[in-house]
Parts: structure tokens; sequence; C-alpha cells
């Protein structure tokens, strides 16, 4: 049976001096994001929130008709389906969440939360923080900006115009998750209904799987005007379910996580295991599963 269940995404993404997610400013110096291991080690972390905007900009860019998005994605406000006064017009959970999935693939897609009536969707796509595998290579990097026309001084006369600040850079593997679930495409989680029909849930689907191409060929995160990230490679593996059976997720920070996945399809015989190599492997893999139907219950 080639249907699509769920897919899970998980890789090794090289990024060299970017700057993607930061904890925020002290004064004038940024700090990265610091995370801890199960083992205790300190490491470099990107949020699953920073990864799953970047997927939503993705789809914004990707979609050529944008009326096919709410009044509040048409412009990427994060309220989402909380704006539009359609759904907030409705009297029931489920008459809300049917009028939000079929206006909008990225509420759909991305889930929503409206507040009267009270409903919550859970987003279709989940991801994890990108953690640097150890060892990441961290520099904070101090810049000085000038005015035009301004001559630098040796001593530290006091300049206006001029101001230092520290600009952190880091580059490293990282390890990736994603959680694809497009079996809840287009399904009211109230009633559990479909509200649209078999190829609306397909264009999603294929818009969203263009979206995860498009945000490892060129991610766009923080402090991108200067702080490209120069992408070197990303390799995993796409583990797909055709069942109703959980796509497992298992960390590329463990070394042996595509013998593990291989070893639990062998066991399970529930899943596949799709390996990519580069960049182009990706798109080439994931354009592979574009055209299969979606598993409805
Ligand atoms: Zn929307």
């Amino acid at each position: 049976m080639n249907e699509i269940y769920e897919i899970s995404i998980l890789g090794k993404v090289v990024w060299n001096l970017h700057s993607l997610n930061n904890e925020g400013s002290v004064g004038n110096v940024t700090e990265p994001r610091t995370v801890i291991l199960a083992n205790g080690a300190k490491t470099d972390g990107i949020s699953g929130e920073m990864l799953k905007h970047i997927h939503v900009e993705k789809m914004w860019e990707l979609e050529n008709d944008k009326n096919k998005l709410c009044e509040a994605c048409k412009i990427l406000e994060p309220a989402r389906a909380d704006k539009s006064k359609d759904v907030k017009s409705k009297d029931s959970a489920i008459t809300a969440v049917q009028q939000a999935l079929k206006d909008c693939k990225i509420c759909d897609i991305h889930g929503f939360l409206v507040q009267k009536p009270t409903v919550a969707r859970p987003s279709t796509i989940e991801f994890g923080w990108a953690l640097g595998i150890p060892e990441i290579y961290r520099d904070v990097h101090i810049h000085a900006r000038h005015a035009i026309g301004e001559k630098e001084t040796n001593e530290g006369e006091d300049k206006s115009s001029q101001m230092v600040y520290h600009r952190p850079t880091r580059s490293g593997t990282y390890a990736i998750v994603s959680l694809f679930q497009p079996w809840r495409i287009g399904l009211n989680n109230v009633n559990l209904k479909y509200e649209i029909n078999d190829e609306e849930r397909k264009l999603r689907y294929q818009l969203a799987l263009k979206a995860y191409q498009s945000m490892f060929l060129r991610t766009d995160g923080a402090m991108t005007t200067t702080r490209l990230p120069h992408t070197e490679n990303f390799e995993g593996i796409i583990v797909i379910s055709r069942t109703n059976y959980p796509a497992p997720v298992i960390s590329p920070l463990n070394n042996n996580y595509k013998e593990e996945m291989n070893k639990i399809r062998d066991a399970t015989k529930s899943i596949d295991v799709i390996e990519f190599s580069s960049l182009s492997d990706f798109v080439n893999k994931i354009n592979g599963i574009s055209q299969e139907n979606l598993y409805k219950l």
C-alpha cells in the first residue's frame, strides 16, 4: 500500500559561521543559545520554534496563491486563525476548526489556537532543537560601526557615532529531528472528520514537503544579513510509516541512529527507511515521496 501516514526527518546538517538563533542581548553582547545534553555536555542549539518559523515562512513564500491563506497568515502574523472573523463568529469548537482548516493551508499544517470559541489545533509538523554535535566551534567577533567619513583614532576618545558590538558566530554539525503527520492534514481534531477533499490534502502535503527542501537549501534565521550560514551538507534518513504506526524518532546525536532505525524497520515491518547523503539527494528523495497518497482514518 503506497500511502503516507507519518514521516520523520532525521539528519546532520553542517552549518559554518552562522548565527541563526541567539539567547538575546546583554548590552552590546549577543549570546548564542546554550543547551545541556543528557551526558551533561553543554552545546549549541537552534530552537524548534526558530526551525518551525523558518518552515512557515518557506510555505508562505512557496504558495503561489496567497488567497489560499487566512488574513493573518497572508501577512505571516502568528495569530493565525485566532484573527479570523469567520472562525471567531462560530459558536462551537467543531465549526471553528472546520472554518479554519478550509480557509488556510498554513493554519492546517502548522496549527493554531482560537480563544473564542476556545479550541486548539496541534501542528502536523514538529521540530526538536537543532543540537550541535560536539565539538561546535563558537566565537564572538567584535565589530565596530563607524559613521561615514569618520576617521579611526587609536585613543578611546568619546565618539558618539561609533558603536562596538559583539556578535556570536558558530560552526558545526547539528542534529536535526522533525516529525510530519500527513494523516492529520485537513483532519478536524474535534470530531475527527476530514474537512477538505483528498486533492487539496495532497496539495498541502506537497507544499509542506517543498518547504522542508527549501529550508535546508537556504536556511533563513537570525542575523542572516551578515551571517548567512555556509551550509556545507545535509545527510540522514527519511523514515516513513505507511500504516497507522507512529514514525519513530531517534536523534542523530546517537552515532548509530541509522543502524538502529534499520533494525527497528526489520523488527516492526511497519516503516521504510530512505537514506540521503547530500542536499541534492535530500531534494530528490523528498520528490520521490511527493506523489504518494495520504493515509486517511
Ligand atoms: Zn492561517
